[in-house]
């Protein structure tokens, strides 16, 4: 009877220790999505009402993270994108050439989400910084956007968009392009 209940409560201890390490798993993954849904007064609406304000406290986040962010928006701080270039980051890689790589989103917002990046930023931080020099990574940028596109059976429907400065919510300061496609896409798009 003893050894019955041991076994129980070690296996319940098991079970809790399995879900909170999940947990902390999926937090660690996703701060912003999840982080939205503590929400002190969450449980005292209606389900709708929960996932409107989930949206609102989303876009709350990514503008204070953008805001963040934009510190090292006049620094030629390092980016986590320079790992991703010296492959000290593992990313998935859609397309690379001498001047460009183009690798898959980490939080992709639509079924083909590939973010394109000069490997070489020179004062690139944001493409309000571009000037009559940048004109030929500029172009490149966008050549492969269409390579990147047809890569991925897209080309007949994506969006290709830079985020600029924290009122767009730029995260990464290190100009790149989005490749979006693979479902209908809306517009305007918020
Ligand atoms: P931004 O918000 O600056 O326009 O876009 C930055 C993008 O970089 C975001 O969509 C974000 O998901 C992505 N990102 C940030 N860190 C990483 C990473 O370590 N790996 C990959 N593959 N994408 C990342």
């Amino acid at each position: 009877m003893v050894s019955t209940t041991l076994a129980a409560t070690s296996f319940s201890l098991l079970r809790n220790y399995n879900a909170n390490v999940r947990a902390f798993a999926a937090n660690v993954r996703a701060p912003l999505q999840h982080s939205t849904n503590y929400n002190s007064i969450n449980f005292l609406l209606p389900l709708h009402s929960r996932r409107s304000l989930s949206r609102v406290s989303v876009t709350n986040d990514e503008e204070a993270a953008a805001k963040a962010a934009a510190l090292n928006a006049r620094s030629e701080a390092p980016t986590i994108f320079d790992k991703i270039i010296a492959k000290e980051i593992l990313s998935s890689i859609v397309y690379e050439d001498e001047k460009v790589l183009a690798f898959r989103d980490i939080n992709p917002q639509a079924p083909v989400h590939v973010l394109i990046i000069p490997k070489f930023r020179d004062g690139l931080t944001t493409l309000a910084k571009a000037e009559a020099r940048h004109g030929d990574i500029l172009g490149h940028l966008l050549c492969a956007s269409k390579i990147v596109a047809e890569k991925e059976g897209i080309l007949d429907g994506f969006r290709v968009v830079i985020n600029n400065g924290p009122g767009a919510c730029q995260s990464v300061y290190h100009l790149h392009l989005h490749v979006l496609g693979g479902r209908q896409l809306k517009w305007p798009p918020g």
